[in-house]
């Protein structure tokens, strides 16, 4: 365990650039703190913390220059990992047929600081998905494949993070080459680091650092317990599944679609969420035609449509599934929960329904004999 001084984390972002990594980190914009390019550490949120709660969000000064101040941003990793919006051809008129050009885009190397340990689940779930199952995205691949990960142990949770029912945080414990924890105490601001692979020892080898004193460690370790201990939200996952497999026919359903807008952003914001659609467009010419892949949500209707009608007209049967799938049925398809704890659904939902909330109405609609 090593310690750096905060004035060095610029030292951090220096190496990585010369090493030839697109850096990307906290930043404040359009209004939150969101995850943008950086090249100094100067253009981190210092100082600024978030509050949120169900349909809620604020930025708050904090009364000290925190770097990694706040729980989660709304965005996720895998804008970066897993892009909203991709071009995968081009065809060009060519007399009587058409020619097809394959995309040949330039893969950045990534190197994310600052992801949280909800995240790190988060990637690792979308990584059996999209690379290590038995299908492989070749684009998620390429973007992943070099990704250099500095993740930053949470120092404060948010007023919709669960991750500790969820065993998902709040301290990383794999999938990182550098792992952070941030400390102030009076004057000083520093990191307790950690490598998690050769080459981030090496990197850290060449940030000025010195040893962990004991000291130092404890009060690391302090900083976790505490975040730990102030979840803003808890889940009792206890039999998840045959919760839901007991419930496809719940009045909650009504209740929930009662409130639920379908606008989708539960399914924009959740950094596990990976359905697309295929869109093909040409120009008014017909000499050019491109083949599109956005990110979709199985809240719209078009999402299930097939011929003669969509298969989840109803968005009780819409956020059945979503949560259905989120809960129950991805532990079948992959083994994990497809939920992290993250809190972002909650969070960035426009009428406030809480995930948390709806599998405890679930639960408590039962005889306890059968939860
Ligand atoms: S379902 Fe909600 S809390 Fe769970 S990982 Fe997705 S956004 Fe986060
Ligand atoms: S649950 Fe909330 S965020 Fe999700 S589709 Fe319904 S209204 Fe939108």
């Amino acid at each position: 365990m090593a310690i750096i001084e905060s004035v060095h984390l610029q030292k951090l972002i220096d190496i990585l650039c010369k090493k030839g990594y697109r850096v990307i980190g906290p930043t404040l914009g359009e209004g939150a703190i969101v995850y943008g390019e950086l090249n100094s550490s100067a253009n981190m949120p210092v100082g600024w913390t978030d509050e949120q709660d169900g349909g809620s969000y604020r930025l708050k000064k904090r009364n000290d220059n925190a770097l990694f101040g706040y729980s989660v941003s709304p965005h996720s990793w895998k804008k970066f990992l897993f892009p909203p919006s991709l071009r995968l051809w081009q065809a060009k008129r060519n007399g009587t047929s058409f020619q097809v050009v394959t995309e040949s885009e330039a893969i950045p190397k990534f190197a994310f600081i600052g992801v949280r340990s909800c995240d790190i689940h988060a990637i690792s779930i979308q990584d059996k998905v999209l690379m290590n199952g038995q299908y492989t995205d070749p684009h998620y691949k390429s973007r992943r494949k070099d990704t250099f990960i500095v993740a930053v142990n949470c120092g404060k949770a948010g007023g919709t993070c669960f991750c500790v029912s969820m065993n998902t945080g709040p301290k990383a414990t794999f999938g990182f080459d550098l792992a952070m924890t941030e400390i102030i105490e009076n004057e000083r601001h520093y990191f307790l680091a950690e490598a998690g692979t050769e080459l981030g020892a090496d990197i850290l080898d060449e940030i000025p650092h010195t040893k962990a004193s004991e000291k130092e460690r404890c009060a690391a370790d302090d900083i976790v317990k505490n975040t730990s201990e102030q979840m803003g939200r808890n889940m009792d996952t206890t039999n998840i599944k045959e919760l839901f497999y007991r419930n496809y026919e719940h009045p909650r359903w009504e209740d929930v679609a009662k409130r639920c807008l379908a606008c989708a952003n539960c399914t924009m914001v959740c950094p596990t969420c990976f359905c697309t659609s295929i869109e093909d467009v040409t120009d008014l010419t017909g000499e050019h035609a491109e083949r599109w892949r956005k990110l979709d949500s199985c809240f719209t209707t078009d999402f299930s449509y097939i011929h003669g009608g969509s298969i989840r007209p109803s968005i009780k049967s819409r956020y059945r599934q979503w949560i259905t799938h989120k809960l129950a049925t991805w532990i079948d398809q992959f083994g994990t929960s497809g939920c992290v704890g993250c809190g972002r659904c909650i969070t960035w939902c426009p009428v406030a329904i809480d995930i948390t909330e709806e599998v405890e109405a679930l639960r408590k609609s039962e005889p306890v004999s059968e939860r």
